[in-house]
C-alpha cells in the first residue's frame, strides 16, 4: 500500500487526544502548563470538551465526579512534579470512592532522567498508591494501548482511578501517521451475576427477616440500579435507608424511606441487605453498639475482596448490583412475598421518623437571629427544584443539610464521600454543570458549603464565571471550622495579643463577605441574615438561568446539630 510509505507526520500529543477520543473520552479538566498545554489543545480540536481550572487538585475532583455521572472516566490533565502532586488529592479521593478516573500527567524529558530535570518526580510509583493502574507508555506507538488500557481498568471490576505519564519530549514528538495503530473503543464493562444457590438463600434470609433493612450506597447509585431497587423495595415493601450518595436512588420522600430514623434502623434490624455500601466508618464498621450483635448481612458488591469486611456476612452476592437485584426479584416473583406493612417494626420505624422530624421542624421554626442550620436548610429545601444536583460539604452544613434537603433523582448528591475530603465541593459543582449543560440545561447545581468548605477551592469561582456555569453557591457562614466567633467576641480575643498568638484554631474572620469572590468576577453576590433574606435571594438566583451566584448566609457562630443518640460518633454520623 503506498500510504505506508506516507510522509504525513502526527505529534504525541495529537496521538493522546485522538487515543482518548476513540475510547469515547468526552470530557477533561486540568491546568496547562510545560509539557501539556498541546495536549489540551489537541483534545479540544478532536471535540473533547476542556474545562482549564486553576487549582489541579479541583480540577481531579471535578473530572472524577463525571466518572461517577457518567460511567465513562473523565481526565485530569496536569503538569509534572508539582502539579501531579497537587492532583493526587483527587486521585486518593476518586479512588477511595470507586468512581473512575483518568489522570494525565506530563513529566520531565526521558534524557534528563535522574540528572534533576524541571520538576522531575518519581511520578508512576508516586500514584501507585492512589490508583489501579498506573504506567508510562514505552512510545508514541504504544499509547492508544495505554490509554484503552486505563479507561478499561478505570471502569471494569470496582472502579477507580488510573494514571498515564507523558514524557515531556513525546508531547511534540512526530512519528509517521501509519506507525500509530488506534485500539477500538473498549466495550462496556462485562455484567456479571451472584451464584444462584446463593440468590436462594438470600431470599430466604429476607423472607425470614423480622426486622428488614434495605441499605442502598452508592455503588447502587453508580450501577444505574435504580430501576430494579426501587421495584424490589416496593414490590417486597421493605423498609430502606440510603446512605449519603445513595439517596436519590429511590426518591428521599418515598414512603419506605426510613432516612429519617437512621441510628434506629441500624440498631435493631436483624437482617440488613447492602446494595453497593461498605461497611466501613459511614455504617459504623457494622458492629455493635451499632447494630445488633446477630444482625445478618447480605453483601451485594462488584469486588470479592470487600466481601466479609469486619462482619461475617450471612450470605455474599458477588456480582452487578442491577443484575443481582433482577435476580432476587425473580425469586420473589416465583413465590411472591410481601414484608406485613402493619409490623411491630414498621411501627417503630415510623413513630421515630416522625420524632425525629418533629425535633428537626422545631428547630427549623426558631425566629431568633442569627439563624441556625435548620432554618437555613428547609428554607432552602422549600425553594429546591426536584431535578437539581446538590453538592456539598463542611462538616455541620454537610451532615444537617442532607438530613433536610431531600433528592429525587440518583447521582444528584455529591458530597465528601468516603474520604471525608473537605474542598471537593466547586470541582463537583462544575463538572455537574458542565455534564447538564450539554444534556439537560434547564437543570440547576446548587452548591451547598460551609464557609470553611469553600475556602478550600474558593478560587475556582472565576472557573465558574468564565464558564458561565449558573451554579449557585451558597456558603453556610458561621465564621469558622466546627464553629466560630461573632465579631465582638473576635475583637474581644484580640484586643491585648496579635492573632497569631490568640485566635482559636477554629475561627475565621467574622463576617467574611464571600459573596464578593463572586461579584468579582461578574456573579451575582448575596449577603444574607434573616430568613426574609434568604427567601428573596434564593428565588432570584433560581429565575436566574444565566448567572453564577453566590448567596453567603450568616448563622449562628456556635450553631450545632440536635441531640444524638450516639454523642460519641456524631463526626461519623453519615
Ligand atoms: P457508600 O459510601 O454509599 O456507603 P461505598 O462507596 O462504601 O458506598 O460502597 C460502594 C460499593 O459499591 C463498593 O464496594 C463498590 O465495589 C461497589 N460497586 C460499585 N459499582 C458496582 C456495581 N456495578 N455492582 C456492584 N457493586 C458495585
Ligand atoms: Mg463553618
Amino acid at each position: 500500500e503506498g500510504s505506508d510509505r506516507s510522509e504525513e507526520q502526527v505529534s504525541g500529543a495529537t496521538v493522546i487526544a485522538q487515543a482518548l477520543k476513540t475510547q469515547d473520552v468526552e470530557y477533561m479538566f486540568g491546568i496547562i502548563g510545560i509539557p501539556v498545554t498541546e495536549i489540551a489543545i489537541a483534545a479540544q480540536e478532536r471535540g473533547i470538551r476542556y474545562i482549564g481550572m486553576r487549582n489541579e487538585q479541583a480540577a481531579c475532583y471535578a473530572a472524577s465526579a463525571i466518572g461517577y455521572l457518567t460511567g465513562r472516566p473523565g481526565v485530569c490533565l496536569v503538569v509534572s512534579g508539582p502539579g501531579l502532586i497537587h492532583a493526587l488529592g483527587g486521585m486518593a479521593n476518586a479512588n477511595m470512592n470507586c468512581w473512575p478516573l483518568i489522570v494525565i500527567g506530563g513529566s520531565s524529558e526521558r534524557n534528563q532522567e535522574t540528572m534533576g530535570a524541571f520538576q522531575e518526580f518519581p511520578q508512576v510509583e508516586a500514584c501507585r498508591l492512589y490508583s489501579k493502574f498506573s504506567a508510562r507508555p514505552s512510545s508514541i506507538e504504544a499509547i492508544p494501548s495505554v490509554i484503552e488500557k486505563a479507561v478499561r481498568s478505570s471502569i471494569y471490576g470496582r472502579p477507580g482511578a488510573c494514571y498515564v505519564d507523558i514524557p515531556a519530549d513525546f508531547v511534540n514528538l512526530q512519528v509517521n501517521v501509519n506507525s500509530v495503530k488506534y485500539v477500538e473503543c473498549c466495550m462496556p464493562p462485562p455484567v456479571s451475576m451472584a451464584d444462584t444457590s446463593a440468590v436462594c438463600m438470600a431470599a430466604s434470609v429476607i423472607r425470614n427477616a423480622k426486622q428488614p433493612l434495605l441499605i442502598i450506597g452508592k455503588g447502587a447509585a453508580y450501577a444505574h440500579a435504580e430501576e430494579s431497587i426501587r421495584k424490589l423495595v416496593e414490590q417486597c415493601k421493605l423498609p430502606f435507608l440510603p446512605t449519603p450518595m445513595g439517596k436519590g436512588v429511590v426518591p428521599d420522600n418515598h414512603p419506605n424511606c426510613v432516612g429519617a430514623a437512621r441510628s434506629r434502623a441500624l440498631q435493631f434490624a436483624d437482617v440488613i441487605v447492602l446494595f453497593g455500601a461498605r461497611l466501613n466508618w459511614i455504617l459504623h464498621f457494622g458492629l455493635p453498639p451499632r447494630y445488633q450483635p446477630d444482625v445478618k448481612f447480605i453483601q451485594v458488591d462488584i469486588c470479592a475482596e470487600e466481601l466479609g469486611n469486619n462482619v461475617k456476612p450471612a450470605v455474599t452476592l458477588l456480582g452487578d448490583i442491577n443484575a443481582v437485584t433482577k435476580q432476587l426479584l425473580e425469586q420473589f416473583d416465583k413465590k411472591l412475598w410481601q414484608y406485613p406493612s402493619e409490623s411491630k417494626w414498621w411501627k417503630t420505624l415510623r413513630e421515630k421518623m416522625k420524632r425525629n422530624e418533629a425535633a428537626s421542624k422545631e428547630l427549623a421554626s426558631k425566629k431568633s437571629l442569627p439563624m441556625n442550620y435548620y432554618t437555613v436548610f428547609y428554607h432552602v429545601q422549600e425553594q429546591l427544584p426536584r431535578d437539581c444536583f446538590v453538592v456539598s460539604e463542611g462538616a455541620n452544613t454537610m451532615d444537617i443539610g442532607r438530613t433536610v434537603l431531600q433528592n429525587y433523582l440518583p447521582r444528584h448528591r455529591l458530597d465528601a464521600g468516603t474520604f471525608g475530603t473537605m474542598g471537593v465541593g466547586l470541582g463537583f459543582a462544575i463538572a455537574a454543570a458542565v455534564v447538564a449543560k450539554d444534556r439537560n440545561p434547564e437543570q440547576r447545581v446548587i452548591c451547598v458549603e460551609g464557609d470553611s468548605a469553600f475556602g478550600f477551592s474558593g478560587m475556582e469561582v472565576e472557573t465558574i464565571c468564565r464558564y458561565n456555569l449558573p451554579i449557585i453557591l451558597l456558603v453556610v457562614n458561621n465564621n469558622g471550622i466546627y464553629q466560630g466567633f461573632d465579631s465582638d467576641t473576635w475583637k474581644e480575643i484580640l484586643k491585648f495579643q496579635d492573632a497569631t498568638t490568640v485566635a482559636p484554631p477554629m475561627c475565621l474572620l467574622p463576617n467574611s463577605h464571600y459573596e464578593q469572590v463572586m461579584t468579582a468576577f461578574g456573579g451575582k453576590g448575596y449577603f444574607v441574615q434573616t430568613p426574609e433574606e434568604l427567601q428573596k435571594s434564593l428565588r432570584q438566583t433560581l429565575e436566574d438561568v444565566t448567572n453564577p451566584s453566590l448567596i453567603n448566609i450568616m448563622i449562628e457562630p456556635q450553631a450545632t446539630r440536635k441531640a444524638q443518640d450516639f454523642q460519641w460518633l456524631t463526626r461519623s454520623n453519615m
